[in-house]
């Protein structure tokens, strides 16, 4: 069948304004290293690993060997009460990039599943250990951690809450940490903001630290427009936790498997160990759907306690650990380390920062927000919100170049093995863009 002949209106695309997109449709339909091909044959440049999940660039031969492998020799196998073998290595292996005592992986299929994982290992935590007043989450304005009811109800925009209803019970937020009238285009961590995680305190003073499961944050706020963290925030916000037995949960969905350069997490990077780390995305290069929970040891613990025969934890999906997706998650972790691409996006982090922020003084920029390989240009609105962002993104598309935009934020964040002629190119493509636009 043609797509001529497919009725378009079978496919509902999530968080797209889909008659727009039917009138004028873009479509991919192949992809290697840096590109995909449209269905023009035109190449396009990945300005954006996909959606934030093709660390190593697209149909890397050891990833797409591995899924081939794997699914001719072992299709399914069920995680309830059984096991493979290489859902085993996938978690060891995991666990071993996590830092601190983070050594204890359980799996589901993505992002979202991981945040409502945590934060429902979170609330179970407590309760085992006799604190079970402790129910209330907290998360952060700006916050996202996917499209599950714990996820929007912690997570921090309107947009994605407001039709959804009361959501969970006894969330509050913390304050964002975007001040551009104080850091605007700062370079890597903005250095004003951290007393923002005092906030915590205020609302530890309002609810009562008894009543408080768990924080939870992403190090680096991506999909709400590329907030990297102000200088010590981070820390102060692991102190303030500990201090209260809240449990702090760091989404590093978009953060994990390199994107900021250097070591595999932003934990790491920033020296602040959360008692859960969710990931997703990268861990499978995009390839196949996966994401993890990764618990600290007096989390995991906790579980232990009952008897052995009880089952731990009352929670799992059918597709837990998959063989096609563990398989697809060791050949990533392999190709990350073989060709030392985490290494790689700090090396390169310099040269692209100087790059998005050549765009300073390019029409409408309002702020350049960047760390590791991420950039977010904030643009001035028009009356009506987001259309100019998404012009930017829309003609990039018919340069040859794919974005992603959040409201006026533009962001970019290639695969990790980008070069910096194609580095050159995005930002060149951008500029242009912005110098043609109303
Ligand atoms: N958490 C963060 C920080 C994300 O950026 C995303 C997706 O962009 C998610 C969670 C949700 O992941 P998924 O779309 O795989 O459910």
């Amino acid at each position: 069948m043609t797509l001529h002949e497919t009725n378009h209106d079978a496919l509902w695309l999530p968080f797209t304004a889909n008659r727009q997109f039917r009138a004028n449709p873009r479509m991919l339909v192949s992809a290697n290293g840096m590109y995909y091909k449209d269905q023009t044959g035109r190449d396009v440049l990945d300005g954006c690993a996909g959606l934030w999940c093709v660390n190593a660039g697209h149909c890397r031969p050891k990833i797409v060997e591995a899924v081939q492998k794997t699914v001719a020799e072992l299709d399914f196998a069920p995680a309830f009460q059984m096991a493979h073998p290489l859902a085993f290595e996938a978690a060891d292996r995991l666990a071993k990039l996590a830092p601190g005592d983070l050594n204890h992986v359980l799996f589901c299929n993505s992002g979202s599943e991981a945040g409502d994982t945590a934060l429902k290992i979170a609330l179970a935590y407590h309760r085992l250990r006799g604190e079970g007043a402790r129910t209330r989450l907290i998360g952060r304005e700006r916050g996202y951690h996917g499209v599950g009811f714990g996820g929007i109800s912690v997570g921090g925009i309107s947009g994605n809450r407001k039709l959804y209803g009361s959501l969970l019970n006894g969330v509050d937020h913390l304050p964002h940490t975007l001040d551009m009238r104080r850091n605007a285009f700062s370079r890597g961590l903005p250095q004003h903001g951290a007393e923002l995680a005092d906030e915590l305190e205020r609302i530890v003073a309002l609810h009562d630290a008894s009543t408080i499961a768990a924080v939870i944050v992403e190090p680096m706020a991506g999909s709400t427009g590329v907030l990297p963290p102000p200088v010590g925030y981070l820390k102060r916000l692991r102190e303030i936790c500990t201090k209260h037995g809240i449990l702090l949960i760091f989404d590093e969905v978009i953060t994990g498997f390199g994107r900021l350069g250097g070591p595999a997490f932003a934990a790491e990077k920033y020296g602040v160990t959360p008692d859960i780390l969710t990931c997703a995305k990268g861990l499978t290069n995009g390839t196949v759907p996966m994401g993890a929970a990764i618990m600290a040891d007096h989390v995991f613990e906790a579980f232990m306690q009952g008897p052995e025969t009880a089952i731990d934890l009352p929670h799992g999906y059918t597709y837990t650990a998959h063989p096609m997706a563990c398989a697809a998650a060791i050949a990533t972790l392999d190709t990350y380390a073989d060709e030392h691409l985490f290494e790689r996006a700090e090396a390169l982090s310099g040269y692209f920062e100087d790059a998005a922020h050549s765009l300073k003084n390019a029409p409408h920029v309002v702020d350049i927000r960047n760390v590791g390989l991420v950039a977010g240009i904030e643009l001035a609105p028009r009356n009506t919100p987001t259309t100019r962002a998404y012009e930017v993104f829309e003609r990039a598309f018919h340069k040859g170049l794919l974005l992603r935009y959040t409201g006026d934020i533009i962001a970019i964040s290639p695969p990790l093995i980008i070069e910096k002629n194609e580095i050159d190119r995005i930002f060149s493509i951008i500029g242009d863009i912005l110098h043609d636009l109303a």
